[in-house]
């Protein structure tokens, strides 16, 4: 018989009863790739850098190995894990709360901008709510820090997640950096994303101290199965009453909408309200509290059409997703002193992480993108090239889910 390195059971991971109850009750029969991979050296204490395919359980790979770890000490904070943006924090913050049911002495917490600070510095300031785990964006968190309403000197697990993006972008990485070095030399740090360039990997490997490297090279790997991708051409003009038909002739359960701006989203929104299709929005344009409740009220059914910017682009993990339609082509800015060949590559990983929001897990899912100028048509070319996958054109009378 064959007698591989990785496990195929949760129970050969030998983690604490309370966590399998935990991953029982969470409905997880097996433990994904990136999980059989990554979990028993992460439990270890090894440093993991992990980019894995989209939907296939990167959360579940840190919130484990550090709830396996966790020596909980009331007022200590020995888990960090930061990321891109508040609803993600939230969800992640949400996922340790599912992982940790059983073991009601750990205590975690997210803290995000457009919240009052106060509110963190009060649970900071009381022993009895001090988290063990904290789950935050890195300005807010900084903030804190700064405001020595923190103390890191007893981090032991320093995580990101949407490493990439948290690094890439030069502000975050300020923020990401200092808290790093309020914390202690002695800690494990993991970092994952879905895309993680040749540029990109040296930098998250200065945080790290020999590190277990999970790496897609071949990204025509990085495309999910059961997603099936289309392109629809066509001008800005037409964008409406195509969508319009897409959402009459797709069998959808959600479905997320991509646009550039918040002006656009919440045009978008008003508009399918009024011809009858029930959409939430999610931007920067609404207040922190409204943004969670929308993020919220999607991910529990109450809508099933979201119009977004990208900050639902990454890491938002909602199971009733099949439908991913890009309204808007991703785009990226040529950064001054990077190429364009740089630029088209960071828009081909934002659709990467777009699309991959429909089809988690390895469900069945469509993606529909709307090209409707020159640059759009270089940025599907990009992708294509990318990926070495044909972008076939949107079939006149749609497409069948299953089919
Ligand atoms: P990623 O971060 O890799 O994109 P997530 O961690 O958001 O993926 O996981 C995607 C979905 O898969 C989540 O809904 C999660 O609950 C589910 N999931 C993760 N691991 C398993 C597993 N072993 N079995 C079943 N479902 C899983
Ligand atoms: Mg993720």
């Amino acid at each position: 018989s064959y007698v591989g390195i990785h496990s195929t059971s949760f129970r050969d991971l030998l983690l604490k009863p309370e966590i399998m109850k935990a991953i029982t009750d969470c409905g997880f029969e097996h433990p994904s790739e990136v999980q059989q991979v990554c979990i028993p050296q992460a439990i270890v204490g090894t440093d993991v850098l992990c980019q894995a395919k989209s939907g296939l359980g990167k959360t579940a790979v840190f919130v484990i190995s550090t709830l396996q770890q966790i020596d909980v000490v009331p007022g200590e904070a020995q888990v960090l894990v930061m990321c891109h943006t508040r609803e993600l924090a939230f969800q992640i913050k949400n996922e340790y709360n599912r992982f940790t049911k059983y073991m009601p002495e750990v205590k975690t917490a997210v803290f995000y901008g457009g919240t009052d600070i106060k509110e963190n510095e009060k649970l900071l300031a009381n022993k009895e709510t001090h988290p063990n785990i904290i789950v935050a964006t890195p300005g807010r968190l900084n903030a804190l820090v700064r405001e020595k309403k923190l103390r890191l000197s007893t981090v032991k697990f320093f995580v990101l997640d949407e490493c990439d993006k948290m690094l890439d972008q030069i502000d975050m990485r300020r923020d990401v950096q200092e808290i790093f070095r309020a914390t202690p030399t002695n800690k494990q740090v993991m970092m994952f994303s879905a895309t993680l360039s040749q540029a990109t990997r040296p930098i998250c490997k200065k945080f790290m101290r020999n590190p277990l490297e999970i790496y897609v090279d071949d990204e025509t790997k990085l495309t999910l199965h059961g997603l099936r991708q289309f392109y629809s051409k066509l001008s800005e003009g037409e964008k409406n009453r195509r969508l319009n038909d897409l959402l009459d002739e797709l069998t959808y359960n959600q479905v997320i909408i991509f646009v550039k701006s918040t002006v656009r989203a919440n045009e978008l929104q008003k508009l399918l309200v009024e011809c009858n299709f029930p959409a939430t929005a999610v931007h920067s344009g609404v207040t922190q509290d409204e943004r969670i409740k929308r993020y919220q009220d999607f991910k529990n059914f109450k809508h099933r059409i979201c119009v977004s910017t990208d900050v639902f682009g990454r890491g938002i993990d909602i199971e009733r997703i099949n439908v991913a339609v890009n309204y808007d082509m991703p785009d990226s800015p040529a950064n001054p002193g990077s190429s364009d060949k740089d630029a088209l590559a960071q828009a081909a990983d934002t659709y990467l992480h777009r699309v991959g929001r429909a089809g988690r897990f390895g469900t069945k899912g469509v993606a529909v993108s709307f090209v409707s100028s020159e640059r759009d048509e270089a940025v599907l070319k990009a992708i294509e090239a990318r990926f070495e996958r044909e972008i076939e054109e949107y079939p006149a009378g749609g497409v069948g889910i299953d089919a």
